[in-house]
């Protein structure tokens, strides 16, 4: 069998939780800002930030809040953002993280399976919040700031719980960001203390990072990338946050600019706004040294063309939700360019045959397979899945295709699993084919996606209709009451059947190659 140890030495295993592992980066700076509101300007110490999270977790626990029933945040980036997680964490609870631009419908879906009992969120999505908690009586809503008909989040703030309510390690969910892995809906991914804290110290290994540096911090709270590598890890490493409640091309430029940023944490759509934009020009970027792209593929012509332009290194890593997230970066030592990286300390993968399920050498194409600290505890009240995903042995299957080259490269170069990837963002096909089939005209529906040079992918459906059938606007549109922006069709094809396994599974590579044939006749 083929294991591929990783080059770095291992780590010892952090027996710190999340929050008193950011908290041992805070502590030696109490009166320094360490996060800054980007809109309006807020500034939090160190002090601020741990005294917050205190007297929230002590009223969380004193009202009943925790630890019964997971928390549910959904909230653009914002200093409060991380006050309230690490609030929750140091409570002994549970966070489920949602995207702030989630329908009711999605909300409603989120809010069921993890089974949260309170909803945290901004004013700004809470007309939104309030319409998905109109079928769930039971689901108490909060706001950050004040609303007249609920409850707001000062009133959540009791005496300061001191410390660390105990939690097992290894086997509490602290947090279950939502991931449709390798196929089906998404689902609630447990991650412990041990995952986060553990891939903070993996991940910041190698990052050198430099007291007081600042990020603009765009990446997602949300997401486990933004929510590991931006706010956890630069707190827990002695850096600052800027936080932006969405990208804005000139906000985030302004603030490097301003911070005069040595490093940034992007997606490969902004790498495509870096190379390209004549915005970039105006702004004095002179202090980069490192664009770090995460969370979606980014082919070597774009990275060569970011670090010329930029004049910087341009790095990547690789991950997944299910590993907290990071398995793999490009040292800044030997970058190469392309490589999603080496992989990190105690970190060991596999190259596994699809078809044949062998351990293949360096340099053969296969299933990536990660074992390490950080890989997830499993999917919640989902055994099958589970099972499907995570070896008895402890190793998780990525759905990825990749190389490892002779000197521990990783290469991603397909995808098995049916995810599509829009702008970072996962899109489970299986999600919007059961929005399409919930429509009394479509019978039939199968979704993939589409390359497409500024997103990475896009979807498109194949849909089967009864007579008389909608048009493909109205198919469109009806997507659009149902769920978020970034889940949108952009193309819908009529076909007479959906072609299937005799198993009933979609076979999405025959769609893909009529796509491409229609592509050419275009
Ligand atoms: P998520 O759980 O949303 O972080 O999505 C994880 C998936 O994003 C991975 O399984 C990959 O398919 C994709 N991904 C993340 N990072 C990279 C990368 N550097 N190169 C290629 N694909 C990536």
């Amino acid at each position: 069998m083929t294991h591929y140890e990783t080059a770095a030495s291992d780590l010892p295993l952090s027996t710190l939780s999340v929050t008193e592992r950011v908290f041992e980066g805070l502590a030696p700076r109490l009166e320094d800002v360490v996060i800054i509101d980007g809109i309006d300007g807020r500034k939090f110490t160190a002090g601020d930030v741990i005294d917050h999270v205190k007297r929230l977790a002590g009223g969380l626990r004193a009202a009943g809040h925790v630890p019964q029933k997971p928390i549910a945040l959904m909230a653009p980036n914002s200093p409060e953002y991380c006050i309230i997680f690490h609030a929750v964490a140091w409570a002994g609870g549970t966070i489920t993280t949602l995207n702030p631009t989630y329908t009711a419908h999605e909300i409603r879906h989120q809010l069921r399976d993890s089974g949260a009992g309170l909803l945290i969120t901004d004013p700004a999505t809470l007309a939104v919040a309030k319409e998905a908690l109109e079928e769930l009586p039971e689901v108490q809503l909060c706001v950050i700031g004040s609303a007249d008909d609920c409850l707001s989040l000062s009133a959540l703030y009791g005496p300061a719980q001191e410390q660390q309510c105990p939690v097992d390690l290894d086997r509490h969910s602290v947090v279950l960001p939502y991931s449709s892995g390798t196929t089906g809906l998404p689902k609630g991914v447990c991650l412990s203390h041990r995952n986060l804290s553990m891939n903070i110290d993996q991940t910041a290994q190698g990052a050198e990072f430099r007291a007081g540096e600042t990020a603009a911090a765009f990446l997602p709270f949300f997401h486990i990338y933004g929510m590991t590598v931006m706010m956890n890890m630069h707190l827990a490493c002695g850096g600052v946050l800027v936080t932006m409640p969405r990208f804005d091309l000139e906000l985030f430029l302004r603030i490097c600019q301003d911070h005069r940023a040595r490093r940034m944490w992007i997606v490969p759509p902004v790498a495509l706004a870096l190379a390209k934009h004549p915005l970039v020009d105006a702004y004095d970027l002179s202090a980069l040294e490192q664009v770090f792209s995460g969370a979606a593929p980014m082919g070597s012509a774009l990275s060569d063309a970011v670090a010329s332009r930029l004049n910087c290194a341009m790095l990547q890593g690789y991950g997944m939700t299910e590993l907290a997230p990071v398995s793999h970066i490009t040292p800044l030592s030997t970058p190469r360019s392309g490589a999603s990286g080496l992989a990190l300390p105690n970190t060991r993968c596999r190259i596994v045959s699809p078809e044949t399920g062998e351990d293949l050498p360096p340099g053969e194409e296969g299933e990536l397979w990660i074992k390490g600290p950080q890989v997830m505890i499993g999917y919640l009240n989902n055994e099958t899945a589970t099972r499907d995903t995570l070896t008895s042995d402890g190793w998780l299957k990525t759905g990825d295709v990749a190389i490892i080259d002779a000197d521990g490269y990783m290469f991603i170069v397909d995808r098995l699993k049916e995810l599509i990837k829009y702008k970072g963002f996962q899109v489970a096909p299986a999600e919007l084919e059961a929005c399409l089939v919930a429509h009394p005209q479509i019978q039939d529906a199968a979704v993939i996606g589409l390359p497409d040079e500024e997103a990475g992918e896009v979807p498109v459906a194949f849909v089967v209709c009864a007579d008389p059938a909608p048009s493909p606007e109205e198919i469109q549109s009806y997507v659009g009451t149902q769920l978020s922006h970034y889940k949108q069709l952009h193309r819908v094809t009529f076909v007479e059947a959906i072609p299937k396994s005799p198993s009933g599974k979609i076979l999405r590579r025959l769609l893909r190659n009529s796509l491409y044939s229609i592509s050419s006749l275009h």
